[in-house]
């Protein structure tokens, strides 16, 4: 069969799809469309240049969205065999200060608070309060799963079984770290499908399922090589040049393909299935395309604007999504530390709720500490990315430089050795991502399941799939894991 196949979006989903799409049909045309000039979508690492006052000048690294990656993502480790990113990885041990120190800020108080990183650590305070008494209880708890629910938001759920201080401190600042949304809205069994599994295998309790083994479920068709060997004892990774190498890696690979054409800085204006059965694209500069299978890695909402009435498709808009501030600081390196050594530190839900006065910080990466090697060239400076926004209401007041500044240094002040007040960066920047994180609220994966089922049939009989970060998880190995996927009912 002649296969004319298009990918709708060149985030990394798409760029991913793209590149496996290429190896499974290697004699099908593959065309990738994206609407802005740069591949990558959310993904954009660039270095710029800093100067101190003693006359140093440094090419630092800055993220402007995802800074790491977690090994046990197989799709990813295939990636970096196939396209010969192994000399550029950069690891954090998970003996490193960097794995093992996490923090916690409790809104309204000063400094920071270590999570527990091993069994002694849980009997020192304040994790003797705050965290023990709830997680030795749940084990003799009795079920409580109300029957027949076959979802709920993480903040229910951590409710009934730990209760609601360690729902609201821990639970929520969990899903800022990842989601960088609300615990309340959203779903456990779509962010978090192994506390759901755990519970059911502990009969009703996360704790003793947590115990017991898990039954495998992971598909083992991956092409690794010998990445897993140096992903031993890793706590999370990333490359010299940030994660913008994986992603211009793979434009790279793909624009040497003979059988896959990029299409940067052209946006898809509509799609559908026209009356003689054809689907058909249409581009904003008007040129028509009708390929024989689409996959679309857009964003649900994007994808639901496009969509022709005669072709539309069930919950596309079921999802809010979340908008991040992410501010770039970069200061002169000071003895003692701005920080310390540690991975950064998360902001739970405050115990008034989210208002316009809060500070509005979901949390601090420590990236200087965290993945040091990207600017091993570089002594003098520390960096910092400050998340703002999800579900805090903010300002462009929240966001100034002036008040940010003046709430890291509440947080950063304790212990006593650490500065009261943290000097002017050198450097900073600050990007506003609009609904750059969707939010799968509870029923999404039954929601998921529908559109699944309506897509194999009727008008679009199987020829367009719908993947990308607001279909099957956000992290990039959701992402990639999904473009691995695409296109495997096409092989008749
Ligand atoms: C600030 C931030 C920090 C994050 N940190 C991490 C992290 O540390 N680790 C982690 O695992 N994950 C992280 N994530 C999540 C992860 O980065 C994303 O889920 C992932 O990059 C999404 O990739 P995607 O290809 O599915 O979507 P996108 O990157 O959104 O790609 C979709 C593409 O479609 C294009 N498009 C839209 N409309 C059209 C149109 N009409 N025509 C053509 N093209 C169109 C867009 O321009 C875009 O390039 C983070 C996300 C953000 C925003």
């Amino acid at each position: 069969m002649n296969r004319r196949i298009v990918v709708l979006g060149g985030g990394l989903t798409g760029l991913s799809s793209a590149f496996h799409l290429s190896r499974r049909f290697p004699e099908a045309l593959i065309t990738l469309i994206e609407k802005s000039p740069r591949l990558g979508g959310w993904i954009f690492s660039e270095r710029v240049q800093v100067h101190d006052g003693d006359s140093h000048t440094a090419e630092i690294l800055l993220e402007s969205g995802p800074r790491t990656l977690r090994p046990n993502a197989k799709s990813v480790l295939e990636l970096i065999h196939l396209l010969g990113l192994k000399n550029s990885v950069i690891t954090t041990p998970i003996t490193s200060s960097a794995a093992k120190n996490r923090y916690l800020q409790i809104p309204e108080t000063q400094g920071l608070i270590t999570l527990p990183n091993s069994l002694t650590s849980v009997f020192s305070p304040p994790m003797r309060t705050l965290f023990l008494p709830h997680v030795l209880r749940e084990p003799v708890k009795r079920r409580n799963r109300p029957s027949g629910i076959t979802d709920e938001s993480v903040d229910s759920f951590m409710n009934r079984r730990f209760g609601p201080v360690f729902a609201r401190t821990f639970g929520s600042a969990l899903v800022h770290g990842i989601y960088a949304a609300d615990s309340r809205q959203l779903s456990v069994r779509a962010a978090f499908p192994s506390l759901w599994a755990m519970e059911d295998r502990g009969w009703g309790s996360v704790v003793r399922g947590a115990l017991l083994p898990a039954a495998s479920t992971s598909r083992e068709d991956y092409d690794v090589g010998d990445i897993p060997d140096m992903m031993k004892d890793v706590s999370v990774y990333s490359f010299t040049e940030g994660i913008g190498m994986l992603t211009g890696a793979l434009a790279t690979h793909l624009q040497n393909q003979i059988n896959v054409k990029l299409l940067p800085d052209t946006s898809v204006s509509s799609l559908g299935v026209v009356e003689d059965g054809q689907l058909q694209i249409k581009l904003a500069n008007e040129q028509m395309i009708n390929p024989t299978h689409i996959v679309s890695t857009l964003p649900l909402p994007v994808l639901d604007d496009l969509l022709s009435p005669t072709s539309s498709l069930p919950h596309l808009t079921s999802n809010p999504a979340s908008s991040v501030v992410v501010l770039n600081l970069v200061f002169q390196q000071t003895e003692p530390r701005l920080h310390p050594a540690g991975f950064g530190y998360l902001i739970p839900r405050p115990p008034s709720g989210y208002s316009l006065e809060n500070p509005g910080i979901l949390g601090t990466v420590f990236d200087s500490s965290a993945l040091s090697a990207q600017d091993s060239n570089v002594a003098n400076f520390t960096k910092m990315t400050v998340m703002m926004g999800g579900p805090n209401p903010i300002t462009p007041a929240h966001t100034s430089i002036d008040t940010v500044l003046k709430h890291l240094s509440v947080h950063l002040t304790a212990p006593e050795d650490f500065l009261k007040v943290l000097p002017e960066p050198l450097y900073a920047r600050t990007q506003h991502h609009v609904d750059c994180i969707p939010t799968p609220t509870p029923g999404h994966l039954e929601r998921m399941d529908v559109l699944k089922k309506t897509l194999a049939k009727g008008v679009w009989s199987g020829r367009l799939e719908v993947v990308g970060a607001g279909v099957r998880g956000v992290s990039l190995g959701d992402c990639v894991e999904s473009g691995k996927r695409v296109g495997q009912n096409w092989m008749s």
